[in-house]
């Protein structure tokens, strides 16, 4: 057994994750969440003035929009549905009695029409396309939502449940596309304005199986997407603590979102993961905000 003090390990002794016994599955303390605080007033800072609609979904979506989105053929491995217990008390009794057995009391449970969100933008897309064109000029949001991904891990920059911040422009390919680079330059130079130094990388998503292969091959070979990399847990694979993507007009097809000249809308995506952002400072900086370099508490709490 490995009895070196993991950086994991560090968070739960200074307080700042509280283990619930789940790995991935974390409290956060106080001064966790003011980093976090901060660090979304610094996205305000640098996005605040581009006028994107801001907008709050909670942790679940429609089951029929997920359906709809695509999301089991993709990534089947990461989802998370929730179910209910929706029998007559005869159902009530076996379900009580397998409990106190120690059976399964989870399979008769069903599904409920809630499937746990996987990325802040997913449940948008139908929101935007129910209200008809887009003006030529395009739309521009902002969300935040913990987000939900089955990939239980002791990476603390590995979770299940992990909030993600995300701005989303729907409009001609060239606008979208101007708008992804944009982030990109503004992330590499929050990222400096808070003392970590980052790389950009060509990036893939995890498709399932083996079409997942091609399809993560041609993400790359057309850069679809992209990561902004800190050193977390390992120098050698620092970890994406924001990604660009841009879908082409993939979304803008399956959800229907047209602009004013029924052109199908192109769409792109920038997400922060805030809990990955906050535990590359507190690796970086230390678990003592307090002895942070005044540049860096300047820049967060002004
Ligand atoms: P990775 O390659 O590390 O799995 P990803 O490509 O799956 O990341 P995205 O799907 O692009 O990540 O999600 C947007 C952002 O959300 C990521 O850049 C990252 O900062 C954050 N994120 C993704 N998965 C997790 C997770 N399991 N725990 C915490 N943050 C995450
Ligand atoms: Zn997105
Ligand atoms: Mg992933």
């Amino acid at each position: 057994m490995d009895m070196q003090t993991t950086f994991l390990d560090r968070l739960f002794e200074s307080g700042l994750l509280i283990d619930t016994g789940v790995d991935g599955l974390y409290g956060r303390s106080g001064q966790f969440e003011d980093v976090i605080a901060a660090f979304e007033r610094l996205i305000d800072k640098f996005g605040g003035a581009d006028g994107a609609e801001a907008m709050r979904f909670p942790p679940g979506m429609n089951r029929a929009f997920f359906e709809k989105s695509g999301y089991m053929k993709s990534f089947p491995q990461l989802a998370g549905t929730v179910h209910s217990f929706c029998g007559g008390e005869l159902d009530h009794m076996s379900l009580l009695q397998c409990m106190e057995v120690g059976d399964d009391w989870t399979k008769d449970q069903q599904a409920t029409d809630i499937v746990l969100t996987p990325a802040a933008c997913y449940p948008l897309y139908p929101t935007v396309a129910r209200r008809g064109k887009l003006p030529m000029g395009g739309g521009l949001f902002d969300l935040q939502s913990y987000c939900f991904r089955h990939e239980p891990s002791r990476d603390p920059a590995r979770q299940q449940l992990f909030r993600m911040r995300e701005y989303i422009c729907m409009g001609t390919e060239q606008h979208v596309t101007d708008f992804r680079q944009c982030w990109m330059d503004r992330g590499v130079e929050m990222m400096k304005a808070v003392g970590l130094d980052v790389t950009i990388d060509i990036a893939n998503d995890p498709f399932f199986g083996r079409a997942g292969k091609m399809l993560a091959n041609n993400q790359r070979d057309q850069n679809l997407k992209f990561e902004l990399l800190i050193p977390i847990t390992s120098v050698a694979e620092p970890t994406a603590c924001m990604s660009f993507n841009y879908h082409q007009d993939a979304f803008g097809a399956k959800w229907e979102l047209y602009l004013e000249d029924d052109s199908v809308a192109h769409t792109a995506c920038v997400g922060f993961g805030l809990e990955r952002i906050a535990l590359a400072l507190f690796h970086h900086h230390g678990l003592e905000v307090r002895h942070w370099p005044s540049k860096v508490r300047q820049a967060l709490w002004g």
